[in-house]
């Protein structure tokens, strides 16, 4: 084994590589090894693959839930995903009219329209402030995406996107929502920028704002049709295709059982990462794992509903994901609270309604809903009660309409995915340290040859973009030597 400089070259003694997880990462991670003409093996603890992204029958017979992701903006972002045959496989992307609807208590709602021209006029005096924000981004999303998709220390290939980008994505969401006259637009933004689970006067928490929303015109925010599982069913269908494997039922409990490996790539996270493969990585590399921070959890709800919510608003109907939590000092005291480790009164609610566009997911009529809250790490709190009481806050009667509810609190959530640690749906807080050095300066690599991280812990992070994966695939083959 020899080392030059930052990139130690891996002498692998055969040309087999490994995964140790299925998530959307793993699995980008694998199609890149097996592009490069690798034996690729994935190994994956649950009895189906896909991590966050799957889908399974959570409440009553007939009715197909998203267990963790459901609504696809990075995924059809994504410069390695995106350009995938997925379709060949069964993948076929379903765009609500408008991506997003914000309801108030007034008894409407602010949608975010998916072309820029539509939303600025939807948002009236402050569409100007709307264009200025988004347009010039969303025009060269396709130049920008893999800039933001990556390590953001880098040479840019787009400094001046980039820059502009990054002049506003460094200020806190609060300091954006002055631009806005509009209480609608403020409350619009507060939700959008509430993705980011870091407090809306922290800096960074603008530059999810602005993430999610140029997206939203871009490529739109799309959901599977069938379920999120078609989206991890294509990925292993391609995968299948270039000769790589799934085991399912398979958790690796120490790295020391992939010995036969050249290369192992690991869709963990390091807590785990110190958990089986302790032995293998150098004191100060351990060291630095443990000094990782996990973000807060979610605490989240499944719904077999017998009709379609009944909004107050009729243009909720129009947006496969619905943002509650009413005004941009509700939502911005909502995320506080959860960031300074308390359990909000009133919760910011992430809602996605898939069957209102993809009847397919519910028997004939009958309709499913996926709704979550932050809430802080390993938290036991029920919010169920809070949680309801948004819903029906903007939705009366939403209550009478439930046929079953199936609750995944920030333990079974970890219990099914054991990457969601305390509940964290993106792998570790996404703060300024922990985007440059994600999860220490090695990024992907680790302490030990032919080892690599590839998860949600590395850049860029939450979400799926499959984009860790990608980027920890090819430093490995760029370190390899056979
Ligand atoms: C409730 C929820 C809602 C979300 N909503 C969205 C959304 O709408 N859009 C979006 O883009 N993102 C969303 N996310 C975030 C997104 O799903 C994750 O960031 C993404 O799935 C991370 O992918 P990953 O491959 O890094 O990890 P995961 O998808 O978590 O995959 C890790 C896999 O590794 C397996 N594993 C772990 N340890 C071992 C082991 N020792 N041996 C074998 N296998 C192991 C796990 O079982 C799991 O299958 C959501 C997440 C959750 C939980």
């Amino acid at each position: 084994m020899s080392s030059a400089g930052s990139h130690p070259i891996v002498m692998a003694s055969n040309r087999k590589a490994c995964v140790v997880g299925s998530g959307s990462n793993g699995l980008a991670a694998a199609i890149v090894l097996a592009q490069a003409g690798l034996q690729v093996d994935v190994f994956e603890a649950q009895p189906i693959p896909g991590g966050a992204t799957r889908s399974m029958e959570l409440t009553l017979p007939g009715f197909t839930h998203d267990f963790g992701s459901a609504v696809y903006a990075l995924a059809a972002s994504s410069p390695f995903l995106s350009k995938l045959p997925l379709k060949d496989h069964g993948l076929e992307w379903i765009h609500s009219p408008a991506p997003l609807a914000h309801p108030l208590d007034d008894g409407t709602a602010v949608v975010l329209e998916r072309d820029v021209e539509a939303a600025a006029a939807e948002l009236g005096s402050d569409g100007g402030a709307w264009r200025a924000l988004t347009e010039p981004l969303v025009t060269h999303w396709h130049d920008l995406a893999p800039e933001l998709l990556g390590p953001i220390l880098k040479i840019p290939s787009h400094p001046w996107l980039l820059a502009r980008f990054g002049i506003n994505a460094l200020l806190s969401a609060k300091a954006i929502s002055r631009r806005f006259k509009n209480e609608r637009t403020r409350a619009l933004f507060a939700g959008l920028a509430a993705h980011s689970f870091l407090s809306l006067d922290e800096p960074l928490s603008s530059a999810f704002g602005i993430l999610m929303a140029v997206p939203a015109h871009a490529v739109g925010w799309p959901i599977a049709r069938q379920g999120s599982q078609s989206f991890t069913n294509a990925l292993c269908g391609y995968l299948a295709k270039l000769g790589g494997k799934v085991a399912t039922s398979s958790r690796v409990d120490s790295l020391d059982a992939l010995s036969g490996y050249g290369l192992i790539l690991c869709d963990i996270t390091p807590q785990q990462l110190l958990a089986i493969g302790g032995r293998r990585l150098s004191e100060t590399y351990k060291r630095q794992l443990r000094k990782f921070r996990y973000g807060p959890g979610v605490f989240k709800i499944d719904y077999a509903l017998s009709a379609p919510i009944p909004w107050k608003a009729p243009e909720c109907a129009r947006a496969a994901t619905i943002h509650l939590g009413g005004n941009f000092d509700e939502i911005a005291a909502s995320e506080k609270a959860v960031r300074s480790g308390q359990h909000p009164g009133r919760p910011f609610i992430l809602l996605v309604q898939p069957t209102l566009f993809d009847p397919s997911r519910a028997p004939a009529g009958k309709h499913t809903a996926w709704a979550y809250c932050h809430v802080p790490n390993k938290s036991t709190f029920d919010m169920l009660p809070r949680l309801e009481d948004q819903i029906e806050r903007f939705a009366p009667g939403f209550r009478e309409i439930v046929l079953a509810r199936h609750v995944l609190s920030p333990s079974h959530l970890e219990s099914m995915d054991a990457n969601r640690v305390g509940g964290d749906i993106s792998g570790g807080v996404i703060d300024l340290r922990q985007m440059l050095f994600r999860p220490t300066l090695k990024l992907y690599a680790t302490s030990a040859p032919g080892l690599y991280l590839c998860s949600s812990s590395t850049p860029p992070g939450g979400g799926v973009h499959g984009m860790c994966g990608f980027h920890a695939a090819m430093r490995a083959l760029a370190d390899l030597k056979w």
